[in-house]
């Protein structure tokens, strides 16, 4: 059984195609799919498709190049989600200098304070690294 530990199927270039591409899994031999969070848009779409598809688990997290989007308040929403049953990461984060979006200091900020949640809930990590 193929396992993805790192997908994106909430992305919009999916929407044409999202049922058939995921409907297509099990026969191609993917018995488990881990969709990682990257904006704070994503998050209710990995929940909702956690809840729709069995073999599909989720990750919370905001990617580097979003990292300007994360506050105090929204680390506590992604708290809550974290408990959720078919939420089994955070991430993804991490360090991106390569497009190089956000400041620098607030990547670093962001990514700690996901790593310092991560290790609260005992949780694993999905790190973006360029
Ligand atoms: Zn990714």
């Amino acid at each position: 059984m193929i396992i993805d530990t790192h997908a994106h199927y909430d992305d919009e270039q999916f929407d044409g195609d999202r049922e058939e591409l995921l409907g297509s899994m099990e026969a191609g031999g993917v018995g488990l799919i881990v969709n990682a969070g990257s904006t704070l848009e994503s998050w209710s779409r990995i929940v909702e498709q956690t809840e729709k598809y069995p073999f599909l688990y989720g990750a919370i997290g905001i990617h580097p190049d979003e990292a300007g989007s994360l506050s105090e308040e929204r680390m506590r929403e992604m708290e809550e989600l974290l408990d959720r049953d078919k939420i089994v990461a955070v991430g993804e984060i991490g360090l991106d200098y390569y497009w190089d979006k956000e400041n620098h200091d607030i990547q670093k900020k962001w990514f700690i304070r996901q790593l310092e949640t991560a290790r609260k809930k005992d949780m694993p990590v999905i790190i973006h690294s360029r």
